[in-house]
């Protein structure tokens, strides 16, 4: 294979390939979205163009990356998979633009870590389906110019603000993902308890989903779990005391909060005394990333309003006191 290129994309390492819908009709919420999708698969197909660019931005989890997967499905293309983290330099970039075979779609995760050295390749790629390549310098540059086979840029990112004015609105297509319903998340884990083989209860389901913090995921990470557990511990049979049970024993709370994510409301709580802090503190409080709270902690507990991010910094809510089960300080 060439160097940096993934031979098997593994994008999320969460084990659940059998579980991520392989067409848009099997992906469970996001109606408004697939809808828009749909229209413009439909067009660019009639009219034998490649597809626009695609940006998908939201929190971990919520489908970014099966979007980009079903998209090329759906088109009955191919897809090359790349990370934003590492198209450190423009050589890295290379070997994707000189792979594409026309109308085939380009997937780079976490689009808003390519430096700008690189995104600046990334333009006249978008748009002329052309790179300039500069070699030398002084009066011994040239310029090396290669054309590109008209392809489809889909980007995803957890930090749209992130992104550079020039490189978003390279994008033809913007689509926010949102969080799930519990109903959303609950048929996710219906369906694939069947693709499992593994009975589970009704109620069983409701409360696998009301633990997934929204996000389709969590709810598939949760449902393997909860799958392990019943054949260990309870003939396979997933009841509602068993998912109940097994969750309890990962630390996954009533709202879905995992110990990281009390790990976090306890340290601005008790160490912080409520707050405002500010997310370095914290992060350096709890010996973790502030890129990975900023990414995969906060975007729920804040959606929860168990805290609530302010000019002067991070502060709990009542809420957050009261799920804690700590006391908040004296209304004076
Ligand atoms: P992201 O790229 O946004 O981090 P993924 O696309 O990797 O999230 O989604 C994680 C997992 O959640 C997928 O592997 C898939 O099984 C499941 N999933 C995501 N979106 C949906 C959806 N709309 N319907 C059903 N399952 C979904």
């Amino acid at each position: 294979t060439t160097p940096g290129i993934l031979a098997s994309p593994a994008p999320n390492n969460d084990g659940d390939g059998k579980l991520r819908p392989r067409r848009l009709d099997e992906m469970v919420g996001q109606r408004d979205v697939i809808e828009r999708l749909k229209i413009a698969i439909d067009a660019a197909t009639r009219r034998r163009e490649p597809l626009g660019h695609i940006l998908f931005d939201g929190p971990p989890g919520l489908g970014k990356t099966t979007f980009a997967t079903v998209i090329p499905a759906e088109m009955g293309t191919t897809v090359e998979m790349a990370n934003g983290a590492g198209l450190s330099a423009p050589k890295d970039l290379l070997p994707y633009l000189t792979n594409v075979s026309e109308g085939s779609v380009l997937f780079i995760d976490e689009i808003h870590r390519v430096p700008k050295a690189v995104e600046e390749y990334l333009y006249t790629a978008m748009e002329d389906f052309r790179i300039d390549i500069v070699l030398g310098d002084g009066v011994n540059a040239r310029t090396l110019n290669f054309e590109l086979k008209p392809f489809t840029l889909i980007g995803a990112t957890t930090r749209a603000g992130m992104l550079s004015a020039p490189l978003r609105d390279r994008f033809m297509i913007r689509e926010h993902l949102g969080w799930y319903t519990n109903d959303q998340l609950k048929e996710i884990v219906m369906r694939n308890s069947r693709k499992l083989d593994i009975p589970v209860d009704d109620d069983a389901a409701t409360e696998i989903a009301r633990r997934s913090r929204s996000t389709p995921r969590l709810a598939n990470n949760r449902l393997h779990w909860v799958r392990d557990y019943a054949q260990i511990k309870a003939n396979g049979k997933v009841t509602l005391d068993v998912a109940r049970n097994s969750l309890d024993m990962i630390g996954i709370d009533v709202l879905g909060l995992d110990k990281q994510d009390r790990n976090y409301l306890d340290t601005l709580l008790r160490v912080f005394a409520g707050g405002p802090a500010g997310l370095e503190a914290i992060a350096h409080t709890m010996n973790v990333s502030s890129d990975t709270l900023e990414d995969e902690v906060e975007p729920f507990l804040l959606r929860s309003e168990l805290m609530v991010r302010t000019r002067r910094g991070r502060m709990a809510t009542a809420k957050g006191y009261e799920h804690m089960k700590v006391k908040p300080p004296d209304a004076a």
